[in-house]
């Protein structure tokens, strides 16, 4: 596994806009748990399919322009040591590690793409997170510019990003196949995240009230009743949520009838903010 920093050490090792397209690249913004792992068993996996000569190339970067608050930003979990030893047990054959300079030259910053809709007009994370999506696409779209991958993967863990990446993709870099990844838990049903390491004892256990509240949303039998009974949940939790709502899986606006749904969820707990999600489809009850 090969370790690259700067964009000459990229053209070096045949990545980047003057290579042909190749590799199936895996970003992430460090401090890696099992999640990632498997995002990046997943791409070396269809890297290996498509016979692509450069495997899966993972990218890490704390991605400044994404936070909402400095502070988030400053506390992001850095452990570069481990994350390197982890993709490599994954299966990544590069692991790219820019510094701000190469992500965003002075004087050169790149333009945001223009958001598409499903990441202005839903009212969910794009609300309460203005500006994040800009982040998220400029560095994306950034680090398309600089390896030039064939193919990119994304947890469904973050679903909205998931369906912004997207929509971004189909009209920017086309040529880009985006490749969804399933989210992966603890054995008690958290999501992992690198921020549940800033749970404590009692916080996480409230925190498990979110993947309850998605397991109870699928007995319901509308998208009304999931709703009322996901802050249900919650509350018993005691979990004040930002949102627990069931929208249409692709536009996240409003369900519409034969369209995939996905019930959304995002909480505050102590200082911080947790995201999840889960398919829902109407219970349907047998009757007569
Ligand atoms: P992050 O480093 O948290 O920005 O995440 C990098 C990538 O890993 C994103 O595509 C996330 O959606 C994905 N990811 C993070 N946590 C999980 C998880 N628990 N299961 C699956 N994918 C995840």
């Amino acid at each position: 596994m090969q370790v690259l920093r700067t964009p000459d050490d990229l053209r070096r090792a045949g990545l980047g806009p003057a290579s042909p397209r190749a590799g199936v690249l895996i970003p992430t913004m460090g401090a890696l748990h099992e999640g990632h792992a498997a995002l990046i068993r997943l791409g070396a996996a269809a890297a290996r399919e498509r016979r692509d000569p450069l495997g899966a190339v993972v990218t890490i970067f704390v991605n400044p322009t994404q936070f909402n608050e400095r502070s988030d930003y400053d506390r992001y979990p850095r452990t570069e040591e481990h994350d390197l030893a982890l993709c490599r047990d994954a299966g990544a054959s590069t692991v790219f590690v820019p510094g701000l300079e190469t992500v965003y030259p002075a004087g050169n910053t790149p333009a945001t793409p223009p958001l598409p809709a499903v990441g202005t007009d839903p009212g969910l994370e794009d609300a309460h997170r203005p500006g994040h999506f800009a982040g998220v696409c400029q560095v994306v779209l950034r680090l398309f510019n600089l390896l030039n991958p064939a193919a990119a993967v994304f947890g469904e863990k973050d679903w909205q990003q998931l369906q912004v990446i997207r929509a971004m993709a189909l009209r920017e870099a086309p040529q880009i196949e985006i490749l969804p990844a399933p989210t992966v838990r603890d054995a008690d049903g958290l999501a992992m995240s690198s921020r549940n390491r800033f749970l404590g004892p009692s916080e996480r256990a409230a925190a498990l009230g979110i993947p309850h509240a998605l397991g109870e949303a699928c007995r319901a039998s509308t998208p009304p009743e999931a709703e009322t009974a996901m802050r249900r949940v919650l509350s018993a939790a005691g979990v004040t949520p930002e949102y627990a709502v069931v929208r249409d899986g692709e536009t996240l606006g409003p369900v519409r009838d034969g369209r995939p749904a996905r019930s959304l969820i995002a909480a505050r707990i102590g200082t911080v903010r947790l995201i999840d999600n889960a398919p829902w489809t109407a219970l349907r009850r047998i009757t007569g």
